[in-house]
């Protein structure tokens, strides 16, 4: 069985993060996807919310589940059983950071390896913080995260505004 583990903060979930998992779950037999509790990141949104958005816009692509986890990477993929991170890779930018983790956790647990998506063109620009920037000065984020997320961020900014 490959299982992998694709972990991030999904602060919230956006497609360029769907789209590599449509894309795993192609190579592999079942992927997690691991919210981070824990984050060095100004966090919008709860790890509990996190996790709902994901489910909710993974809900129909098989083979995949969803969990939070705190507390070392490299545990909890032992602990579920997995032998593969899953990373994404947009620009050369993230390499330096990314292969440095992907070092790390193999000096942790030497049996784990890192596999790294390279993101699909039209989402190399986007992650969560500018889909933040943009809904919080209440521009268009449809074409940028699965409808749950862009529902949540609406939500969340009109509040703040009322
Ligand atoms: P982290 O806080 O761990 O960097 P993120 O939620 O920002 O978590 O991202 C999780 C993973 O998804 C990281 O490997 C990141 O490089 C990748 N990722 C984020 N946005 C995209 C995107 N638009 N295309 C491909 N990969 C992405």
């Amino acid at each position: 069985m490959k299982i992998a583990v694709y972990p991030g903060s999904f602060d919230p979930v956006t497609n360029g993060h769907i789209n590599i998992i449509e894309r795993t779950t192609k190579i592999v037999d079942k992927l997690i996807v691991a919210v981070a509790v824990d984050s060095k990141k100004t966090i919008l949104f709860s790890a509990q919310k996190r996790t709902e958005m994901i489910k909710e816009a993974t809900k129909n692509i098989k083979k995949v589940e969803v969990k939070s986890f705190s507390g070392l990477l490299t545990d909890f993929v032992k602990k579920n059983k997995a032998n593969i991170i899953i990373r994404g890779m947009r620009a050369i930018s993230d390499f330096e950071h990314e292969s440095q983790l992907a070092l790390m956790n193999k000096r942790l647990a030497p049996e784990i390896e890192t596999i790294f998506m390279v993101t699909c063109s039209k989402y190399s620009y986007l992650n969560s913080s500018i889909v933040k920037e943009i809904a919080s000065l209440n521009g268009d984020i449809s074409h940028l995260v699965p409808e749950i997320a862009e529902k949540n961020l609406r939500t969340l900014f009109l509040n703040k505004k009322a």
